[in-house]
């Protein structure tokens, strides 16, 4: 799943990526030659590694309109990759920026969850940087690609053993440099397991003061002190070689922050 980008948010962006950063856009819309197709109207396209979008301004609400694309290409018999954009109009009007992102992800993430799309673009935001990490916040989100540490975190309750958001932060701090890792954070045993997802590694109220630590759906470790926990879960993801030493700033901050916006 490529990352697409406008010539101005490149021009912004580009001078401020370190040549280690993993949130560099793959290509500039204006240099790919991208063939733009009114889904709603009789189309052919010439060979199918020609990428092709909806052309700003078709008249249908803009999953609609991918999804029609996706239909006709499938229907014409062509296997083309289709690039997602937020929006169908592109208005020079910057949109507040909660709109920009709730339509970003809204619209993107729906056609990436119905298994639609092979590289985005989103022009809705207007910070370049902004628009930089919300396009991959939404393929991380969307399970196409990971760039940071992922967690799931139940949402505490009546049997929740320990405190939440507190515990949350501490393995935050000392994981989230982390890539390609999801770490779950459950406060009982009594469903915290049975929603840890595709977690790679689970902390896990056992018992009061106690933690069960999980490796996948299966729990390795029990009743450790809560005091020794975060450091036991940290020992847990080296044993299966997911561990990396932080350089500096976590990678978070070091990449994202360091587009401007
Ligand atoms: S995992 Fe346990 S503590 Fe967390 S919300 Fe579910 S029942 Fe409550």
């Amino acid at each position: 799943m490529r990352v697409v980008v406008t010539r101005t948010t490149w021009e912004k962006v580009a001078r401020k990526l370190s040549p280690k950063t993993d949130v560099k856009p793959e290509a500039v819309y204006e240099d790919l030659n991208v063939s733009e197709i009114d889904p709603t109207r009789d189309f052919e396209v010439n060979c199918d590694t020609q990428l092709v979008t909806v052309k700003d301004g078709t008249q249908l609400p803009t999953i609609a309109a991918f999804r029609l694309l996706a239909a006709q290409l499938k229907r014409l018999g062509h296997n083309n990759p289709i690039l997602l954009k937020d929006c169908l109009e592109f208005s020079p009007a910057p949109l507040e920026p909660k709109i920009a992102l709730l339509r970003a992800a809204a619209v993107i993430g729906s056609l990436l969850a119905d298994g639609i799309g092979d590289a985005i673009l989103v022009r809705g935001e207007a910070g370049a940087g902004q628009s930089l990490r919300l396009t991959y916040n939404i393929l991380q989100a969307a399970g196409c690609r990971s760039f940071k540490t992922d967690y799931v975190a139940c949402p505490s309750c009546g049997r929740t053993l320990f405190n939440l958001q507190t515990v949350t932060g501490h393995i935050k701090a000392r994981t989230e440099h982390l890539k390609g890792v999801k770490i779950a954070i459950m406060g009982c045993i009594v469903n915290g397991p049975g929603e840890m997802a595709d977690a790679d590694f689970g902390y896990v109220g056992g018992a009061p003061g106690k933690i069960n630590l999980y490796v996948g759906k299966t729990a390795v470790k029990f009743n450790i002190p809560e005091t020794e926990a975060v450091d036991r879960l940290v020992d847990l993801i080296r044993e299966h070689g997911k561990w990396t030493e932080p350089e500096g700033k976590p990678a978070d901050a070091t990449d994202a922050a360091a587009v401007p916006a």
